[in-house]
């Protein structure tokens, strides 16, 4: 039995998008194609688009389909800071958290080169912020907000809500930019008034891998991202991946029929309970009160753990967890998030992030627990021996 729980590094298809796939497959789909055929294609596109943007309270014409959340990321950063530089002449400040995905924190670094500031946020408390404390660091200065709906190694939830509703009514300039990625499908989310944009990556949510959407208003105000035959807007040039949005649409699709959220919940705090009965030192990374992390992560930190070691042993038993972003993890960099939220390199190494999906089972939980009471007893009585 193949226990996987790593769902926040990639999801497997949904057995309904699998179908949809296969039969669609069959067929030329070019949805830019004049003939009845391409025809066909885009209508699929269109009602796919007014689905996916009803749900997020988006219009239709606000939604770009993508090849996943790291162009997202790149075309939002970009195309709105070049809009803004050439609309003011002057570049101003990217008030940014530190926790971000390395694809946001690589183009806001990339942004500061090219004569932007960059500023990082301070004060989260486990990895969440109080909204509060975010809104006291904006400056005459602050441009371009980025902050994730949710971290993707800790699950720590921020405020989006509440600062999008004072950014739109107190600071229309600033542009907020929502990294969704982790938290579509594990938290309620709407594009609200005072975010500019927000991202979306299918794989993380039982659609294709390579499939994607970013959420942006006021698009016709920006430059192309990607030129050519003027496709989704001009904007993002380039043939659509349709089979991975009719992949996104019918993920969507069971997400709205049957959100599992409260599943997922159910089997996180299990998990936790069951691991904190039986081995002594863990601790959780992330807020302390579990309203604020996400339904389906826990990333534990093992007292007396090498985290890298432990991976192994659990993976040799059938168990696949990670120790962060999957990006990354081939670095053996010890994550930035865990140390950004100012935990030791100690502590960092010995943490490992669990992460459950809409398809996670009960038995599935109580045999990883077992795997790891085992593992970790083993591990640590060897280390005693030294
Ligand atoms: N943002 C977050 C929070 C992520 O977890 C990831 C992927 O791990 C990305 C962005 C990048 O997504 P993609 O794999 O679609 O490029």
């Amino acid at each position: 039995m193949s226990l996987y729980f790593d769902n926040n590094a990639t999801t497997v298809l949904a057995p309904e998008a699998f179908d949809l796939l296969q039969k669609a497959s069959l067929e030329p789909m070019n949805p830019s194609a004049r003939h009845l055929l391409g025809q066909r294609a885009r209508s699929r596109l269109e009602t796919a688009r007014c689905k996916i943007a009803d749900l997020l309270k988006a219009r239709p014409a606000e939604l770009l389909w993508t090849s996943g959340a790291t162009e997202g990321i790149n075309l939002c950063l970009q195309t709105i800071t070049d809009s803004l530089a050439s609309s003011n002449k002057e570049k101003g400040e990217i008030l940014i958290c530190p926790c971000e995905h390395a694809a946001t924190l690589e183009t806001a670094k990339h942004l500061e080169k090219n004569g932007w500031k960059l500023r990082f946020l301070k004060g989260a408390n486990h990895g969440s912020y109080d909204v509060n404390t975010i809104v006291e660091q904006i400056t005459q200065e602050t441009k371009v907000l980025a902050l994730m709906a949710a971290n993707n190694e800790t699950g720590a939830i921020q405020p989006i809500d509440q600062l999008a509703k004072i950014i739109a009514s107190d600071y229309p300039d600033i542009h907020l930019i929502v990294d969704a990625v982790a938290a579509f499908t594990k938290l309620e989310l709407t594009f609200t008034p005072g975010i500019r944009a927000m991202i979306f990556s299918g794989h993380k949510f039982h659609a294709l891998q390579g499939s994607g959407f970013v959420l942006m208003r006021s698009i016709d105000q920006v430059e192309p991202f990607l030129f050519g035959g003027g496709q989704e807007h001009g904007v993002r040039c380039g043939t659509v991946n349709f089979p991975g949005v009719l992949s996104l649409e019918a993920a969507v699709e069971i997400y709205e029929k049957e959100p599992k959220i409260k599943w997922m919940q159910h089997l996180r705090l299990l998990f936790e309970k069951k691991i904190f009965e039986s081995i002594p030192g863990v601790h959780i990374n992330g807020p302390l009160d579990e309203s604020q992390r996400l339904c389906n992560t826990s990333n534990l930190y093992f007292e007396q753990i090498d985290a890298e070691a432990l991976l192994i042993a659990l993976e040799r038993r059938g168990l696949y967890a990670s120790q962060g972003s999957a990006c990354s993890s081939g670095l053996h960099a010890s994550s930035h998030v865990l140390s950004a939220m100012g935990y030791t390199l100690e502590r960092a190494q010995g943490s490992i992030r669990f992460s459950l999906s809409r398809y996670s089972q009960e038995e599935e939980i109580i045999k990883a627990v077992e795997i790891l009471v085992q593992e970790v007893a083993l591990q640590r009585a060897s280390l005693s021996a030294f």
